[in-house]
Order: structure tokens, then C-alpha cells, then sequence
């Protein structure tokens, strides 16, 4: 089957055939679930539609955190979503109230603030919490989120230590709830292919991986820089990212890492947090991944090299405009809303009982290699992932 796929020019007629003969047996899976669940595949159309049939609500999701991602792209993409819709919002900011009841009609009993949000669980619009806050402030809310009852969506990282994800999983197993992460590329088609192609060996094995993102970070006072709310610097906004490719393309998990840090050339600005820093995870079968997280310069890649050739994204991670590049030519695949499709298919695991294919326990997973690659950072040493 792969000879004759790879016998074909990259088309998005042949990214749908692969995504229905992967979703049809679930082939290509990820942590024991299948990664393109939430797919334009034909098959997952049907499942979605009879679905429907059976359930027609769209669960209401309330957004955490009116900044910047909740307001620039969840409240966009819940307009174009099918099984869920902006039911509410949590803010303590007083002067966005009713910008955003007007543009996205939200009633005034939907509306709540960080004193009155646990309130939440007598609100029978809200079915999901989507917790958009800064890093640090995810677990509190997940958690209160749970305890009222809520599915939960946690923004990433998921939290800035594993005993936090841990009372975060708690929380939502003991009220019976379930908890995603904002992982939206797990929905967008260019880095499902880099995950087919990686995992499905359709270049053989993968030698060595590399990837960078990162971006010159302007305001001095924002909470990105104050390691109490971030965690810490690059690595925790976007190296997190890259973390994501090389563990969703390769299909295994990391077993040691090496780190290094980046000059700073504004101390000021970095007093807090790492500037930029790159590290090094090893991988079972001695597959050796660089990856590159920068609050100074613009960086955008995930590159994979195998024995017949190498598979890249040369813009990976941003929002949309992906581009990819194949041995065998440029990867041509469909455009989507990324986040419109995550936060459907946690809407659709919810109503038909399946799991998410982005769970806590891989945001948990993630947070543990990132104090890994700290801890390598700070002692220069080779550190052990368990
Ligand atoms: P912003 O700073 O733009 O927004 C954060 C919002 O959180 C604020 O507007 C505010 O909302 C609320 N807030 C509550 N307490 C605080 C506090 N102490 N300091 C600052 N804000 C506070 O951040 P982003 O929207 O860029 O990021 C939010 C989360 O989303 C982060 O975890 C980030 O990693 C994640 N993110 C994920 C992206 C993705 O692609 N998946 C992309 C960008 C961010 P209010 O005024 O309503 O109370």
C-alpha cells in the first residue's frame, strides 16, 4: 500500500484516501490513540453525522481569560464549530463584558468572574471550561473547573510542574469529567502527514529530527516573562511545540535529554526566564532530536531525516499558511480551522464516550520533558526522562 501511495505526486485527494485507510483501521496510532480522529475524512464525516442524528446539542463551552488567544482565535473558531458553541465567559476584566456579550451574544447569566465562577456548576448552557489563563494559573482552574462539574480544556503547557497535572488528572477522573489540551495541531492536516510519514516509516526509519520555533518577544511587562505565572521562558510558550513534533512524528517518547542556553543579549528583559535555549532529546533506537525555543528571533520548522529522504515543515506551528516539503515534492493539504476541529472532536468524545486523542496525560507527559530540559540546562548534565 505505501509504494503505491508514494507513487503518487502529494495531493489533498491523496491526504484524504491515507487519512480513510488510516482512520478506517485506526493504523496510525498515538499513544494508543488514533491521531486523526477529528479529520475532512469521508468516514469520520458519516460517524459525525450519525451522530448527530442521535444527538443534536451543541455543548456550550465557556473561555477562561479573555486575552489575546481566547479572544483572537477560540471565540473566531467556536464560530465555526458544529458540536459545541461560545456559551459564556469567566474574565476579570470588567471593560470586555459587554464587548464580548454583544459580538458573540452571551446573556448576562452566562457571564462570570474568577470570585463567582464556581457557581459554574449550577449553569446547565455550560458543558466544557476552556481554561486560557496564564501557565501557571491553568491548574487551579481546571480543577475548580472540574469540581463543578465541567469537561475541561486546559490551554498549554498544561501546567508548570507534573504534580499539578497529576491533581489535575485527579480532579477530573474523580468528578467523572474529561480533560483535553489545547494541542491543536493534532487537528491540522500538514502535521498529521509529518505523524503519518514518521510513524508509518514511508521514508524508512527517521535518523535524527530537528526543530525550531520562536518569535522576538515585545512587551517587557508581560507575564510571559515573569516566571511565576510562565513557568519559564520560550521553552514553556513555544518549545513546547517542537517537544509535540518530534514525539508525534517519530511515535515514541523521549528517554534522555541535553540542554544549553542562549546568550542574553537583554538581561533586563530576561531576568527571569531563558532568552532562548536548545536541547537535544534522545529517543529509543539512538534518534537524536535538536530543538531550538527563542524569545529573539523568528523560528519555524519541523524536520525529519530518514533513510530514503527528508520530510519537513517549514512553517509548522503558527496558526495557519503551513508548508511541507516530501522527497517526492510539497506537501498540497487541505486548510483547516485547527482549533474549530479540536475543540469539536472534544466535543465529539464527549457526547460518544471516546477518548480524546489529547489528554491530560500528554500534556503531563510534555511538562515532564520540559523539567527535563531545564534540568539539563542547569547542570549541564545528561538527564534521564522516566
Ligand atoms: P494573554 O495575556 O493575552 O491573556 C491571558 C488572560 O488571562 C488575560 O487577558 C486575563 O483575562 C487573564 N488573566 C487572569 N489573571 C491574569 C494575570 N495574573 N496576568 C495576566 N492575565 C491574567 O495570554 P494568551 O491569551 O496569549 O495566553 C493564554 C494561555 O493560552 C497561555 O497558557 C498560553 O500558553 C496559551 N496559548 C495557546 C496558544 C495555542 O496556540 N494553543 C496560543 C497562545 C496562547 P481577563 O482580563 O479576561 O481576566
Amino acid at each position: 500500500m505505501n509504494r503505491k501511495l508514494i507513487s503518487h505526486p502529494y495531493s489533498r485527494r491523496r491526504f484524504i484516501h491515507d487519512l480513510s485507510v488510516n482512520a478506517g483501521v485506526a493504523a496510525l496510532a498515538f499513544n494508543g490513540l488514533n491521531l486523526f480522529s477529528s479529520c475532512d475524512d469521508p468516514n469520520n464525516k458519516n460517524k459525525a453525522s450519525n451522530m448527530q442524528e442521535g444527538d443534536q446539542k451543541k455543548l456550550g463551552i465557556a473561555l477562561v481569560g479573555l486575552g489575546n488567544y481566547a479572544g483572537g482565535q477560540l471565540a473566531p473558531a467556536l464560530q465555526q464549530t458544529n458540536d459545541c458553541y461560545l456559551a459564556g465567559i469567566v474574565t476579570g476584566t470588567q471593560s470586555k463584558i459587554d464587548t464580548w456579550k454583544s459580538k458573540y451574544n452571551i446573556p448576562d447569566k452566562n457571564v462570570y468572574n474568577y470570585q463567582n465562577f464556581d457557581s459554574i456548576k449550577d449553569n446547565p448552557d455550560i458543558d466544557i471550561v476552556y481554561v486560557v489563563l496564564p501557565n501557571s494559573l491553568h491548574a487551579e482552574y481546571v480543577i475548580r473547573a472540574a469540581k463543578a462539574g465541567k469537561h475541561v480544556i486546559s490551554e498549554k503547557p498544561m501546567a508548570i510542574n507534573p504534580e499539578d497535572c497529576d491533581r489535575m488528572i485527579a480532579a477530573c477522573k474523580e468528578a467523572g469529567r474529561m480533560l483535553s489540551i489545547g494541542y491543536r495541531l493534532h487537528f491540522e492536516p500538514y502535521n498529521l502527514e509529518m505523524a503519518r510519514l514518521g510513524t508509518k516509516k514511508v521514508y524508512g526509519n527517521i535518523k535524527k529530527m530537528s526543530a525550531g520555533f520562536g518569535f522576538p518577544i515585545g512587551d517587557p511587562t508581560q507575564w510571559r516573562l515573569n516566571k511565576s505565572l510562565a513557568g519559564g521562558g520560550p521553552l514553556e510558550d513555544v518549545g513546547i511545540y517542537c517537544i509535540q513534533g518530534f514525539c508525534y512524528t517519530i511515535g515514541m517518547e523521549p528517554i534522555a535529554v541535553t540542554a544549553q542556553e542562549g546568550p542574553k543579549t537583554d538581561p533586563v528583559k530576561f531576568k527571569d526566564v531563558e532568552q532562548s535555549l536548545t536541547w537535544q532529546l534522545e529517543f529509543p533506537g539512538k534518534i537524536i532530536c535538536e530543538g531550538k525555543a527563542s524569545y529573539a528571533e523568528g523560528l519555524n520548522f519541523l524536520r525529519a531525516e530518514a533513510e530514503k529522504g527528508t520530510f519537513e515543515l517549514t512553517s509548522a506551528f503558527n496558526y495557519s499558511g503551513q508548508k511541507g516539503n516530501t522527497p517526492e515534492g510539497p506537501m498540497d493539504l487541505p486548510k483547516v480551522n485547527q482549533q474549530a476541529k479540536q475543540m469539536d472532536d472534544f466535543a465529539q468524545a464527549i457526547k460518544n464516550k471516546r477518548p480524546t486523542s489529547v489528554p491530560g496525560e500528554m500534556g503531563k507527559r510534555d511538562v515532564k520533558i520540559i523539567q527535563a530540559i531545564y534540568k539539563a540546562m542547569a547542570t549541564g548534565k545528561r538527564v534521564e526522562i522516566k
